[in-house]
């Protein structure tokens, strides 16, 4: 493990106790109950949060009810509201290097990565959806009933919207639920995760200084299954966007149901990564390292069931092994490193756990296996050959950097894809060959939301991501991902 360097000037936001935003305010819980953020690479504080409940998320819902229904935000021209989502994104452009830092800070990721994935995507997501904020609309229709119509869609924005995101790449998460809802002219509630608070609320920053109206954007901290839980519960919400882990999903549905507010759920996978032995190789060895390894397998879509053709596993084991063992883990802020810790001791626990499981249900470990000594929650990147899909580890969203690896003989592409299918979840696949015949095979067969043909399962916002099964409902990014910030209404008109 390398050692930290020494890290850069902290950013103002940590000079003194974090508060809450709330209609354009900045508060603390009454009551004045606090949690440290901590720093996984040390385990030392960072700052101290403010833990909102039920009586926070009932301001901050009222603040966002009287922003969409005074029309602040909805009845704004789109073209001023994409004005103010593209200021927005050259604020976070300008302060990209601190939001990195706070990023890395607060998660241990490497901090070039920070910035050029979580904040650099943040940036391009606020764009992208500013550009919807003019391009939504309904359209006419030819009805059929007697006599002479005008009958249309109207799309309109669905109203006040619960965000509720997790932990694992926290800057990137909050915007990607906050531009998309913005675009569509709702007003939000965030509820960043009580781990990673820091980014958000600076982001909550950059909205005043950007010009928003109070109370389009509310932000509240707080733990999970309070502030969380009275948002998803609160009547006076009409949707809520959440990610996250299935079993929280569920939650969320169940405190849904009091109003019917609409639910889009991102949820976990335990996503297939197929090598044919006509791959390239050395590009799907690199793939399925970055594919588990990435965030330090803290990512919804990572491949983290390898099934490999017998014929070519002994060396795409071999080049895996040798890859894990290349790895850097260390602080973000240490230049060169390419892991960073898990979020928390209880992550790491739960991972060491779940490797822990496999070992004694027989898998054997060819790579990692272990924490890392010292400070900080880092687990070494794990790889378990000889799995049986009745492992725990294989059945289970590991969330860590521990991939599981199956081969495959000539079993025909529909019982390959049955194999990689044997799982609840259903977010992501990647299938890695050189033949066309076996890559369309084997994409209509999969039941997964995101399927990549030689490659790993990369984001894009054209593309709209979400799960089959208890992956999620629902789809973010693209057009799709805007459009499930509105409701469609039928108008028809009788010109006789
Ligand atoms: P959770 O699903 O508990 O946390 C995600 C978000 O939901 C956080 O903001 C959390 O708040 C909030 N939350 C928790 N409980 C409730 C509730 N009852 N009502 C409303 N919101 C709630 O994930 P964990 O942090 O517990 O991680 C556990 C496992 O979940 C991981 O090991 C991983 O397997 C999976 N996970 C999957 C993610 C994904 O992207 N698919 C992301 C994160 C985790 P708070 O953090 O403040 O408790």
């Amino acid at each position: 493990m390398n050692a930290p360097a020494s890290p850069p000037a902290r950013p103002a936001i940590l000079q003194q106790p974090l508060r809450m935003l709330v209609d354009g305010q900045w508060i603390s819980a009454r009551g004045g109950a606090r949690m440290d953020v901590t720093d996984p690479s040390t385990g030392q504080t960072l700052a101290s949060e403010s833990l909102g409940g039920a009586h926070e998320i009932d301001l901050a819902v009222q603040a966002a009810r009287r922003a969409f229904e005074g029309g602040a935000w909805p009845r704004l021209r789109p073209a001023e509201r994409a004005r103010l989502l593209r200021k927005l994104a050259d604020l976070v452009e300008r302060h990209a290097d601190e939001l990195a830092l706070l990023e890395t800070l607060n998660t241990g990721k490497p901090l070039g990565v920070a910035r050029m994935f979580d904040v650099g995507f943040s940036i391009e997501n606020l764009h992208y959806n500013a550009g919807w904020a003019t391009k939504l609309h309904g359209e006419t229709r030819a009805v059929s009933l007697p006599g002479d119509w005008q009958a249309y869609t109207l799309r309109e924005p669905v109203g006040v919207v619960g965000l509720i995101v997790p932990w694992n790449v926290p800057l990137a998460m909050a915007v990607g639920k906050v531009a998309p809802a913005l675009a569509a002219g709702c007003t939000v509630v965030l509820k960043p995760a009580e781990l990673t608070p820091l980014t958000a609320l600076r982001l909550g920053e950059l909205v005043l200084e950007a010009g928003f109206p109070p109370g389009v954007v509310n932000i509240v901290t707080g733990l999970g299954h309070e502030a969380g839980q009275a948002l998803a519960e609160h009547p006076g919400v009409d949707k809520i966007a959440f990610t996250g882990s299935t079993a929280v999903g569920k939650a969320i549905v169940a405190a849904s149901a009091g109003n019917l507010k609409r639910v889009a759920l991102e949820l976990g996978g335990k996503s297939p990564v197929f090598i044919f032995a006509d791959a390239d190789l050395e590009r799907a060895i690199e793939g399925a390292a970055r594919g588990i390894f990435s965030n330090s397998g803290q990512v919804c879509a990572a491949g983290s069931r390898l099934f490999i053709h017998r014929s070519v596993a002994d060396r795409v084991i071999a080049g895996l092994c040798e890859r894990a063992g290349k790895l850097r883990v260390g602080s973000g802020l240490t230049p060169g490193v390419e892991i960073g810790p898990l979020i928390s001791q209880r992550q790491r626990e739960r991972v060491l756990g779940y490797i822990d499981s496999g070992r004694e249900e027989g898998a054997q470990i060819v790579a990692g296996g272990a924490a890392v000594t010292g400070e900080g929650f880092f687990v070494q990147p794990t790889l378990l050959v000889n799995t049986r899909p009745d492992m725990r580890a294989v059945r289970e969203e590991i969330f860590g950097p521990v991939l599981c690896i199956q081969t495959f003989d000539d079993d025909s592409l529909e019982q390959l894809a049955a194999r990689g299918n044997d799982t609840e979840y259903g977010l992501s696949a990647s299938i890695w060959t050189r033949d066309l015949r076996i890559a369309h095979q084997m994409v209509r067969r999969l039941q997964a939301g995101n399927v990549r043909v030689n490659a790993a399962a990369a984001p894009d916002f054209a593309m709209p991501f979400g799960g089959y099964k208890q992956s999620g409902w629902g789809r973010e990014n693209g057009r799709e991902g805007v459009e499930a910030y509105t409701e469609l209404k039928s108008v028809a008109i009788d010109l006789n």
